[in-house]
Formats: structure tokens, sequence, C-alpha cells
């Protein structure tokens, strides 16, 4: 398979290093509000990456984070942490926000059909792991103690910058623009490894540590989860781009500096959805949630397949219009696939093999996406038998995830955030009673719901409710 790797800035033949064994890291989200669908087009490559390591016949064993504490509203070491910020607005606990958040986001994967990774890990749940690396990195000298915080060394690096051509002098230029500049560092590109009380009071999760009382910083977390629950070594490392710099830049600062060797081989970012005047974010409020598609009466999927349409190394810019023409496309494939007659002929394995290699060969090609759809096409349109077709397209499905011979229907939901809040507590309330076998409260929880108006429908990602 060809990729291309952000830090060589090249298409490189992917090779693992350990036979067809794939270790793979991806970045999560900060769990303090819903994901926007920019933040999803990153997962939804992520996504397609690990299923097609899997179509080629890799075995891919993937971790990612979920921030719940450390990622200050400014990229770089200032402002308060985004959690406690929410927290406050919402007047609900910071664990609140993030169960409340995290529980969303893995209603959006679902409704993707994105699969959940198998390790997902809360950044509040390693802080042993963070304390034990920032003190070797004390004791090494790549880190020291000032004012109450502790920060990573940057000069002690040969090379601090690895996904940018650009001098270092450049780059503290444009980290300077909108950053007041923190006294307390030796060298302004510095990071913090932990924060104390000294300097945030109000932070609501802190934890003990040889340094005071206080809280991790934001990229300790992923070098801490990745080298706790996938060793020392990563195949791959994933996110979007806005993640190269500053939060891969210090992961790998810190992980290499702390393991005492290169870390990860390949990093694989994708390219940012815009809208048209610019990125789709959070904080510039003007963002669209896969809630939003779906009020408006978009399948989730027909995004997806928006997304898939264009490379994800070109930004996408998102607009109603290309929407529309993503879900007649949808719409045109599902009801072709739906004239199909399974029962005509048998599989005609010889003639198969021309869709399936050109199929495996747009994934080699540095993940083809729009040339798997056209395939999709092309296989429709071609003089295969039904069986055939519908063979194939449910093998090219367990990749693209479009759920092309099994349409969802699409759950309305119009719950404001407070009732969904509490019809989430009843979800997990419920999961937890069937786990200590406790099946009266299990219905009861759930016809409590049912006479709100209220349904609850249990699937293989989880439990998902309607609104009847
Ligand atoms: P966050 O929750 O802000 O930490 O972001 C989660 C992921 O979404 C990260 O990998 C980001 O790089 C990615 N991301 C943020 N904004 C966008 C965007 N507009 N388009 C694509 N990916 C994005
Ligand atoms: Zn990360």
């Amino acid at each position: 398979m060809i990729l291309y790797n952000s830090e060589s800035r090249e298409k490189e033949e992917f090779k693992p290093r350990k036979g067809n064994q794939v270790k793979m890291y991806t970045c999560g989200p900060t769990v303090y509000n819903y994901a926007h669908i920019g933040n999803l087009r990153t997962y939804i490559f992520e996504d397609i990456l690990e299923k097609a390591l899997n179509y080629l016949g890799y075995n891919v064993q993937r971790t990612m984070n979920i921030t719940d504490v450390g990622h200050l509203s400014d990229d770089s070491d200032y402002g308060n942490d985004k959690m406690l910020n929410m927290a406050i607005k919402q007047n609900k606990s910071v664990l609140e926000i993030a169960k409340f958040y995290t529980e969303a986001f893995k209603s959006d994967f679902s409704k993707l059909n994105l699969k959940w990774p198998e390790t997902v890990i809360p950044a509040t749940s390693c802080i042993d792991v963070y304390i034990e690396m920032i003190k070797k990195l004390i004791d090494d000298e790549y880190a020291y103690v000032s004012n109450g915080n502790v920060y990573f060394d940057t000069s002690k690096l040969e090379k601090y910058y690895r996904f940018t051509n650009q001098s270092q002098d450049e780059m503290l230029v444009a980290a300077r623009d909108d950053v007041e500049e923190d006294k307390s560092k030796r060298n302004v590109q510095d990071f913090a490894l932990w924060f104390t009380k000294s300097k945030f009071e109000n932070q609501a999760l802190k934890w003990d540590s040889p340094w005071g009382i206080g809280y991790p910083g934001w990229h300790i977390e992923c070098s801490g989860i990745s080298y706790k629950y996938l060793g020392e070594y990563l195949d791959i490392h994933c996110g979007g781009v806005d993640n190269k710099f500053p939060h891969h830049t210090n992961e790998i600062a810190q992980s290499e500096s702390f393991l005492g060797h290169h870390w990860c081989n390949y990093w694989f970012h994708v390219e940012h959805l815009n809208v048209k005047e610019g990125k789709m974010s959070k904080s510039a409020n003007n963002f669209t949630t896969v809630q939003t598609l779906i009020d408006k009466g978009y399948d989730p999927l027909v995004y997806k397949l928006f997304c898939l349409q264009s490379h994800y190394r070109k930004i996408l810019i998102f607009s109603y219009e290309g929407l529309d023409s993503a879900k007649n496309a949808y719409n045109k494939l599902i009801s072709k696939i739906a004239s199909l007659n399974k029962n005509d002929g048998a599989v005609d394995n010889e003639a198969i093999k021309e869709f399936e290699n050109k199929f495996k060969q747009a994934l080699e090609n540095d993940l083809n996406t729009a040339t798997c759809v056209t395939v999709l096409f092309d296989v429709l349109k071609s003089n295969l038998n039904d069986a055939s077709k519908i063979y194939l397209i449910e093998s090219f499905d367990k990749v693209l995830g479009l759920s092309l011979t099994k349409p969802k229907k699409v759950i309305k939901n119009d719950l404001d955030d407070d009732k969904k809040a509490y019809v989430l507590s009843k979800i997990e309330e419920r999961k937890v009673a069937k786990q200590n076998k406790d099946y009266q409260l299990a219905d009861n929880i759930r016809n409590e719901l049912l006479e709100q108006g209220i349904e609850l429908i249990d699937t293989k990602e989880g439990t998902e409710y309607k609104v009847i």
C-alpha cells in the first residue's frame, strides 16, 4: 500500500515493523461539545484507513484517546481548560460534560458506520503513566520545573519541528502572533507537561504529583496512552492536519525523548473540511453537526459519501449543493442495488476479479476513495450477473461502510440538550443493569422512557433512541 507520510512529505510504501501487524493511534475528540462534521471527516478517513488495511490483509490494533482534561482553550498553553469552560457554562461537572459528549460522539460513529476503536481511553485514566514519563523526562534533563509547572525543554532536541520545512524563527513568529508569552518558560516554544494549582486554581480535576497538585498538559496524554496500550513503537499515527503543530510535534518530542529512540514511522493527516469563510471549527461557531444534517433530512451516510468522493489530502468545502449531489448519487446507488436479484446466477469468481483489483488498487494508491466509489458504479453498470454484483458490493462496503445493501433508517430526534442528557444517562443506567443481570430494572427503564415517548433500539453498536 502506498501512503503519503506527512513527516517525509512523500508517498511511501507502507511497511509495518512486524509483518502484517499494524499499531495505529488516532487522536480522539475533546469532549466539551458535539463533534462537528469537519472533525468527523477526519474520523471517517481514519476508519477507512483501518478497514482498508484489514481488507488488504493487515491486522490492525488501534487505540484512541478521549480528551477529558488538559486541552486548553488556546492550542498552546494558555487560557482555561476547554472542558472546564463548558462545565461552568452548563452548570455541570466536568465528568458529566465528558460523559454526555463521549456518548454523543459514539452515537455519531454509529450513524456514520464507523467502527469504535477496540481501545478507547479517557485521558483522566492514565495519570500515573504521564507522571512516570514526566519524571523520566526531568531526570534526563528534557524537562524542567518553573513556577510550579513542568515544561518540556525544546532546546534539548536536535530537530523539534518535524512536519515542516519552516525555520524555527518563522514558526516562532507564527506562534507568537496570537498568544501572550508565558514568562515561566525557558524558550517560547517549550510546552507544559504538568500544570499545578499555582496556575489554574479553579481546575476541577486535579491529581497529586511530585510537582504539586495539578493536572497534565494536553499533549502528554497521547504519548502516555499510546505507550501504555501500544508499546514503544507505533506504525501509524493519525489526526487532522491542524494536529501537526503543536500537538503531534510535541507528542514526538516527548515520546522520543522518553523512549530514547524513533517512535512512529508514518503520519497520516486528513485535510480540513472548510466552509466558505475558512476552517469549520467549534471556536469559530460556524459548525454543523450530524444532528443538524438529520434534522434537515439528510442521511448521515450521504455526508460520508460526500467525503469519500474527494481525496482526504484535499481541502473539502462543505455546501448543501454539494451534499445534494451526494444525496442523488447515494439514492441512485441504493435504488439500483435494491433492484438486484440475489438469486440471479452464482458468483462468477473469474469475472469479479477485474473489479476487485480495481478497488484494491484504488485503496493502495494513497486511499483513493473517489475511485472506489467509481468502481461501485462500474460494477452496477457491468454485465456481471446480479449475484456477482451483490457479492462485490457487500465486500466493498466492508471498507466504505455505506449500508449499501441494507439501508439504515434515519433516526430523527429532536430532544433538547437536557432531555438528551437525561435519556443518555438512562441508557447508561440500563446498560449497567443488564451487565448486573438486573433485567427487571433494565425493563423498567425502557418502559419508563417509552411512557415519555422515547423508544430504545438495541443495535450491534449500542443502544439508540427514537422519539415516537
Ligand atoms: P478536537 O476535538 O478539536 O480535538 O478535534 C478532533 C479531530 O478533528 C482532530 O483530529 C482535528 O485535527 C480534527 N479536525 C478539527 N477541525 C477539523 C476540520 N474542519 N476538518 C477536518 N478535521 C478537523
Ligand atoms: Zn493526540
